[in-house]
């Protein structure tokens, strides 16, 4: 019997961790497992911006000790003047990084034409945090039987969250990790509120593996690392961080984009709060040999 108020409020729904009390386990490729014993590593920067950004992060993220690389190819920007992404070309420089660095690949589709094209190309894709209840794209993407990791909403509820994972389980894709990427508060000093809090109640709520993402959740460099490991610490199946090697010139999310130094430090950090709570990290995908495509 479980102790948390909220378990068995939901029996009926495709995400209860009812229906799989041991949890699922979502297998990125390349080896890397997302909901098992160690907790995964995702890096890489907010988006795309050109072949040597990309291969110069992507080899220092697999050199940090992260597993999984991010990078966005189409990003949802609250502006539409802003930079949108390189689109095709940024799905061909992550599939460059991926053979150059061994890492599985998480990228955004933003909307319902893209998805075939960037299944083509992803390992795992991302449904953002903008996107979380466009329930065309969450069958669409479920439709695809690709590993999904779906972004909370910065005003959803942790039902609305599970519910919008529910779209995608009903496709008859079970291969879907939860992010949390922090909500909107109301403390100008502090607009983002990480909540932490969330992990553990979806712990209890659902068997999806859950990832957390200090990096949205805090906007700001400095909380990054501290949060990351708070996130770890709370139960976290995996931690997902935006890195740049020039955060004052990146086209997006610069400001909350770590150093690779930085990155170097978090990873040991995160593996010694694992230890402290029974688990491990997953280890990087050795590099395939120079010029070999994995
Ligand atoms: C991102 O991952 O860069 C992103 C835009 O995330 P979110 O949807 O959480 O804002
Ligand atoms: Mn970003």
């Amino acid at each position: 019997m479980s102790d948390d108020p909220h378990v068995g409020a939901r029996p009926r729904w495709r995400v209860s961790r009812e229906l799989r009390p041991e949890g699922t386990v979502v297998d990125l490729g390349r080896g890397v497992l997302l909901g098992g014993p160690e907790v995964v590593v995702m890096a890489g920067p907010c988006a795309v911006e050109g072949r040597t950004q990309m291969l110069e992060i992507a080899e220092a993220a697999r050199a940090a000790g992260a597993a999984v690389l991010r990078g966005g190819a189409f990003k949802p920007r609250t502006s539409p003047h802003s930079f949108q992404g390189l689109g095709v070309r940024g799905l061909e420089l992550l599939a460059e990084a991926r053979a150059a660095t061994g890492m599985p690949v998480v990228t955004e589709a933003v909307d319902t034409e893209s998805v075939p094209l960037v299944a083509e190309y992803a390992d795992m894709i991302q449904v953002g945090a903008r996107n979380m209840q466009n329930f065309g794209l969450l069958r669409r993407v479920g439709g695809t039987g690709k590993r999904v990791l779906l972004k909370r909403g910065v005003g959803a509820t942790v039902d609305e969250l599970l519910l919008a994972a529910e779209y995608i389980l009903a496709e008859g894709n079970e291969a879907v990790a939860l992010c949390e990427r922090g909500v909107r508060g109301f403390d100008p000093a502090a607009p983002r509120v990480f909540d932490l809090n969330a992990i553990p109640l979806l712990r209890a709520l659902t068997h999806l593996p859950l990832v957390a993402d200090p990096s949205h959740g805090t906007g700001v460099r400095a909380h990054v690392a501290p949060m990351a490991r708070a996130a770890v610490a709370a139960g976290a199946d995996g931690i997902i961080v935006e890195v740049h090697t020039n955060p004052s010139e990146a086209r997006s999310d610069g400001d909350q984009s770590i150093y690779p130094g930085q990155l170097r430090e978090l990873v040991p950090e995160c593996e010694a709060v694992a230890r402290a709570v029974g688990r491990s990290l997953a280890s990087p995908t050795a590099a395939p040999a120079a010029g070999g495509d994995p």
